[in-house]
């Protein structure tokens, strides 16, 4: 019998509880799901790819979710998907604002591996605003990221805040 992978490719910087909600969904549909944590140097991000890394594995950790595992990677994402024998790569679709960008990407990829089928999910709509970057910015300014992501991972993003030493002025 052949199982089925899929892969959820992303930056993760940080993982917020939309992220969270799209691997709770998307892992349904798969034998088995691996999340992707990419390098991505040109995003600059805000948390190295093995902090990254280690706070994807906590969190799905605490998710406790059978079929599901953690590999990053830096690497074509479909040279990523080929080598892991995956056939179905899963990403989360916003508002209007992602649809160019992932259309772009997803007819791409296909010219890459045809074989290998982009599918989309929405989250909850009540996490469908949630976004790692204004996550950070709020953050960033001093505001409080309670609704956005799980209490570790607000920590750790304060704690980084703190280090860099970014709070405003009025
Ligand atoms: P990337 O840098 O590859 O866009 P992200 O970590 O920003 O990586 O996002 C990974 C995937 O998760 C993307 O497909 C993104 O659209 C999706 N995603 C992020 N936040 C949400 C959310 N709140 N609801 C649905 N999908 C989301």
């Amino acid at each position: 019998m052949s199982t089925r992978t899929g892969i959820y490719p992303g930056t993760f910087d940080p993982i917020t509880r939309g992220h969270a909600d799209i691997i709770r969904r998307g892992r349904k549909l798969v034998d088995h799901l691996i999340i992707g944590v990419t390098t991505n140097p040109s995003k600059n991000p805000m948390f190295e790819t093995e902090e990254r890394l280690a706070m994807v594995k906590r969190e799905v950790a605490a998710m406790d979710l059978d079929n599901v595992s953690v590999v990053g990677f830096n690497a074509l994402l479909m040279k990523f998907a080929e080598a892991q024998g995956a056939s179905v790569i899963l990403r989360g679709l916003r508002a209007v604002a992602d649809f160019e960008y992932e259309y772009q990407m997803a007819g791409m990829n296909q010219y890459l591996d045809d074989e290998i089928e982009t599918v989309f999910l929405m989250a909850d709509v009540s996490l469908q605003p949630i976004a790692s970057k204004l996550v950070k910015e709020i953050a960033l300014y001093g505001g409080d990221i309670t609704s956005f992501v799980s209490p570790a991972v607000r920590d750790d993003v304060v704690a980084r805040v703190e280090r860099i030493g970014m709070k405003g002025d009025y």
